[in-house]
Order: C-alpha cells, then structure tokens, then sequence
C-alpha cells in the first residue's frame, strides 16, 4: 500500500522478543531427531542399535565441536545430542534462537552430507530434521547431574531395547514381548539376556551402554577413526575425538577438569 514506505524499523524490530539465556549460566542445548521412530524404520536401521546410524550422529557432532569454539562437549545416545556451551560464552550474544538453530542446521547438513559414508549402499530417502532446545544450568553440579540423567537414560532404554529385540527376533510378537517385560527390574533383565540368549550385557560394546561422548583432547592421544585407541596414531592437543566414557561417575570429572569446569 502507500503507507509502507512510512513503517518505522525500531517500531518493527520492537516486535521481537529477548531471548537471552541467563548470564554465566552453563547452557546445553539438546538435539533430538524429529520422527526417528520413523526415519529409523524406512531405512532400516539395524534393532536394536544400528551402530552405523550412531557413528554417523557422532561424526556430525564432531563437526559442529569443530565449528563452534565455545562447545566444550557433547553426549549422544540414540537421534540425540547435548552441547554444551562453556559458561562464559557470548555465542550469538546468548540468544538462544540462534544458537539453537544454527547448532541443529549444521547437525542436520553435516547428517545429509556424510550420510553416504556411512551407509553406501543405503538410498537417504527423505531430509530429515532436528529440533532443538536450550537449558541454563547455573551449577556445575546440576550440569554433570544432568548429564548423568542422559547417561542413565541411555542406560535403561539399551538395556530394555535388547531384551525386547531378543524376543522379538526369538519368535515373540512386539505385544507379547512388552507384557514379558512389564515391571521387570535391571537384574532380571541381565539374567533373561544370559539364561535365554546366552548375552553378557556387561559384554555389549560400550557405544549402546555407554553412549557417545565427545570432547576436545587435552594432550596428544591415541586415536583411530576419531575414537580413542591404546597405540596406533596420535591426535594433536585440541582435536575433537569421540569416546564411550562413564560420565555418571564423578571421577571422570575430576580426572578430565579442563573439559567444562
Ligand atoms: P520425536 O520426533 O518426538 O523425537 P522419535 O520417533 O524421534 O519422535 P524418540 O523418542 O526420539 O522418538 O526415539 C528415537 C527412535 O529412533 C528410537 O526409539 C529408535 O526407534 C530410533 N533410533 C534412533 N537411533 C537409532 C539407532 N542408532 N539404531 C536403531 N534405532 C534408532
Ligand atoms: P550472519 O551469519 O551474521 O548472517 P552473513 O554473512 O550471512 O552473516 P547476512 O547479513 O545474512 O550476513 O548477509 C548474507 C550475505 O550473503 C549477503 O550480504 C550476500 O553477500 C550473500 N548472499 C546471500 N544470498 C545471496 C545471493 N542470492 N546472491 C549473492 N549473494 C548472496
Ligand atoms: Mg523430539
Ligand atoms: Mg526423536
Ligand atoms: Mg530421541
Ligand atoms: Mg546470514
């Protein structure tokens, strides 16, 4: 209309909100794939861990460690990702919009563009996406607590997701093999792998039961295909490399203090 040349930009620009995160705050900002339940069934993803899908969610956070400066680490388990921000970061001056989105855009390009190497012989059949959130964690304590939680989490889905697919691949249907394990606890799950399975849950490779954890190094070590290795290769001060660490217990902070304190 002829008015429009009349707008005043601060009055426009007034209509956007803060979105600032709090100050000196730890944030964590936690991808998660949208419709994985779904993406992982029209590419058949291997049950219950594909270990390719993993590694290739890993080599994505990778990337985004290496593009972002003020990441200091980063959990994955499943379709998700917690990042980290060291605590004084000033990323975007703290908006959490654009931090998010461009943590999850660059996930979800770097998931497209590596897709083939890590699965060659698999067609990607659609774009699939990500969404983000951030969370201010204003002690160091409650950052590792959460970051347990994750750990934990990773821990009891795992363990409930391999009993199930047992049963199911033994014959069991999917209903049938839910109400097998209604109520059971972490012992009799263990023993139902071991007696009927012939499965050491405690054996399972540690990137289901552990999750992915990636970081920075600190010194030179040992690494092969961005996971740390006795031997072989080094990596230099500051490469981002992948490990399966127990990040629930405390002494892995205390023995990695460089990492987020
Ligand atoms: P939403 O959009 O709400 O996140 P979702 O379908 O992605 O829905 P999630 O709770 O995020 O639900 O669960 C992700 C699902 O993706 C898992 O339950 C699992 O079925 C599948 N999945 C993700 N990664 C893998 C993997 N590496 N191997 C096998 N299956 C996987
Ligand atoms: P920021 O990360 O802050 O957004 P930026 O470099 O993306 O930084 P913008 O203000 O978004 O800066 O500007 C985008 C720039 O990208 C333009 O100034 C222009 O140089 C370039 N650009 C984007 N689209 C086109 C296009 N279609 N043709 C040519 N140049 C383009
Ligand atoms: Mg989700
Ligand atoms: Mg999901
Ligand atoms: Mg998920
Ligand atoms: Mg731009």
């Amino acid at each position: 209309s002829k008015d429009i040349g009349r707008v005043e930009p601060d009055f426009v620009r007034s209509f956007q909100f803060e979105n600032k995160l709090l100050p000196l705050t730890w944030v964590v900002v936690r991808i998660d794939g949208s419709h994985f339940h779904r993406f992982s069934d029209v590419h058949e993803f291997e049950k219950p861990n594909d270990e390719q899908a993993l590694k290739l969610m890993n080599s994505c956070a990778v990337a985004v460690l290496q593009e972002f400066e003020d990441i200091h680490f980063g959990y994955g388990v499943s379709d998700e990702y917690s990042f980290v921000l060291k605590r004084e970061s000033e990323l975007y001056q703290r908006q959490s919009s654009k931090i998010i989105s461009a943590i999850a855009s660059l996930f979800t390009s770097t998931y497209v563009i590596k897709w083939g190497d890590f699965f060659p012989r698999k067609e990607l059949k659609y774009p699939p996406s990500f969404d983000g959130r951030a969370v201010c964690y204003p002690t160091y304590k409650i950052l590792l607590d959460y970051l347990a939680w994750r750990q934990v989490d990773c821990h009891i889905n795992n363990q409930y997701n391999t009993c199930f697919w047992m049963l199911v691949k033994s014959g069991k249907t999917k209903t049938q093999s839910q109400d097998y394990l209604k109520g059971t606890q972490t012992r009799e799950k263990n023993e139902l792998l071991s007696s009927q399975f012939g499965i050491e849950y405690n054996t399972l490779p540690l990137i289901f039961r552990m999750g992915s954890s990636v970081l920075r190094s600190k010194e030179a070590v040992a690494v092969e295909n961005g996971v740390v290795v006795s031997g072989k290769k080094l990596k230099r001060e500051g490469e981002v490399v992948v490990d399966h660490c127990n990040i629930i217990e405390r002494g892995f902070w205390e023995e990695h203090p460089h990492i987020l304190s």
